[in-house]
């Protein structure tokens, strides 16, 4: 199917590969290699270089850093699960859980999931309320952007022609933070979602909440975070009914669209409800 497979086994080697070629850098392959067959199927060409990160022990791990946690590029979603993190990486491990089955969860990396960019990645919501930024490495050294600016649209990240991404890093948080997910898709499991939605608070020792971060994905382009009701949420006690600070001006921002799966008003409603669901669940978790 494609013209060119290259293996490295270090990091200098993939970068030395992609300043001289016009590679496709695949990890898992769980989104490369369907995008391949059905492009191949309507008699496109699908990529026809592959550079695969899989023996390159430096893209491996999680790491516990003085000043937080890093995730290499090669970390999958059944890695998460099986981590020993904090607990404001449930959001994390939630949409961890649920991502396809457990083959993909086995073989799809995290990395993998922001570098396709799809306003359904299920990753990135999460993410988002984690504050995470993601490291970068090419011919000119290493760079480091928030998620925020490293998405720059449908399929569309900031990645630099000779570029991949090599790690995440998310900052540590005060231990009294708590996260969560929530996914709607049209059936329990193996499903795209229609809309997702993850939460992060961080308590003081009154269960106050000092900080606060929402996103919401599959609603926009981009999954966003909603500042206004992370605003309305601060200093509030955790045990306060939190699902009633959301008020509908709050989701003006996102711009759903009609597709397959649902259209933009369902969409909408949707995110209204599963936000109130996560607020509500992460209250009666504490
Ligand atoms: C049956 C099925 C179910 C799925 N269910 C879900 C789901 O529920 N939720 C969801 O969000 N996704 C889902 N996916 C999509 C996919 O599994 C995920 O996006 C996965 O995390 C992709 O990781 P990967 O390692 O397989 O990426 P790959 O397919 O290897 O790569 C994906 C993209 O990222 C680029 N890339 C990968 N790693 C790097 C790197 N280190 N640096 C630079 N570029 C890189 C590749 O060039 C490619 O453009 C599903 C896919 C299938 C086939």
């Amino acid at each position: 199917m494609s013209e060119a497979y290259e293996r490295p086994n270090s990091l200098d080697t993939a970068l030395e590969l992609l300043a001289r070629g016009n590679w496709t850098v695949i990890a898992g392959g769980t989104d490369v290699y369907p995008m391949a067959t059905d492009a191949h199927a309507w008699g496109r060409e699908g990529p026809q270089r592959l550079l695969d990160i899989t023996n390159v022990d430096e893209l491996q791990g999680i790491e516990s850093q003085k000043d937080g946690h890093w995730i290499g590029s090669r970390v999958t979603w059944s890695d998460i699960t099986r981590a020993s993190l904090p607990s404001y990486f449930d959001g994390l491990r939630l949409a961890a859980k649920e991502v396809g089955g457990l083959q993909i969860q086995n073989r799809g990396t995290i990395a993998g999931n922001i570098c396709n960019a799809s306003p359904a990645a299920d990753s990135v919501p999460p993410l988002l309320a984690l504050d995470a930024m993601v490291e970068i490495a090419g011919g000119h050294g290493t760079r480091k952007l928030p998620l925020s600016q490293f998405i720059k649209g449908n399929r569309r990240t900031a990645l630099d022609t000779g570029e991949l991404v090599t790690g995440l890093f998310i900052p540590k948080r005060q231990s009294n933070s708590h996260a969560t997910f929530l996914k709607l898709g049209a059936r329990r499991y193996l499903v795209i979602s229609i809309a997702m939605v993850a939460v992060t608070i961080d308590l003081d020792a009154t269960d106050t909440i000092q900080d606060a971060r929402v996103a919401i994905g599959a609603c926009s382009e981009v999954a966003c975070r909603l500042y206004g009701l992370e605003d309305a949420l601060k200093g509030h006690l955790a045990q306060n009914d939190l699902a009633a600070e959301l008020k509908t001006d709050m989701l003006m921002q996102l711009s759903p669209i009609d597709d397959i799966r649902a259209d933009a008003r369902y969409r909408l409603n949707a995110a209204e409800i599963i936000i109130r669901r996560a607020l509500n669940d992460l209250r009666t978790g504490l």
